[in-house]
């Protein structure tokens, strides 16, 4: 039987800890959909659209893996996608707890889905979406924390709204 697995996450962008996690994910998982968390209450920095299309870009070669974005309960969305596993990425400590605490509800409304964890290359270990987020709206060099064509947007977004710090005059 085909294993798939569901990468849920705001991916708000997506880093190299995240594709660090989905490339280890597909040495033991058949296929791999990932999926990206419309979440009205969050004011994310790309829309939903962007983050689905900025993922596809990056895996477009791989037909194992799959990305689309979703919204409300996630077994829900695990239902209608007929899998049974949730990827979720463990960096540090600080991640166990919310992270236990989601894997057991998850299992409470869902006994039938089973997360498993993985960790990334110790490299990626202290890389998140938000400080990444922050780093480039203060004008600092991206390089090493989320792939080339991220950065480009990034850059691109910043210079948009206005935030890059490096471009303000002193
Ligand atoms: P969420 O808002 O659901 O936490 P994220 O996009 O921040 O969404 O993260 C999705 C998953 O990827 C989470 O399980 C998170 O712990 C994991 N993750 C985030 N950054 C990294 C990283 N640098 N290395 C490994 N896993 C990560």
């Amino acid at each position: 039987m085909e294993k798939i697995a569901v990468y849920p996450g705001s991916f708000d962008p997506i880093t190299n800890g995240h594709v660090d996690i989905i490339e280890r994910g597909l040495n033991i998982f058949d296929s791999i959909i990932v999926a990206v968390l419309e979440n009205p209450k969050k004011r994310p920095l790309f829309s939903t659209e962007e983050r689905v299309i900025m993922i596809q870009d990056l895996f477009k070669d791989n037909d194992n893996v799959r990305i689309t974005s979703f919204r409300g309960l996630l077994i829900n969305f695990m239902k209608h996608n007929k899998a049974d596993i949730v990827i979720r990425g463990l960096r540090a400590i600080s991640d166990f707890e919310y992270e236990f605490q989601m894997a057991l509800m998850n299992r409470k409304l869902n006994p039938e889905i089973e997360t498993f964890f993985m960790m990334p290359n110790l490299k990626y270990t202290f890389i998140s979406s938000n400080l990444v987020k922050e780093v480039s709206s203060l004008g600092g060099c991206l390089e090493g924390l989320v792939p080339k064509e991220v950065e480009k947007q990034m850059l691109e977004k910043h210079k948009f709204s206005g935030k890059n710090k490096s471009q303000d005059k002193e």
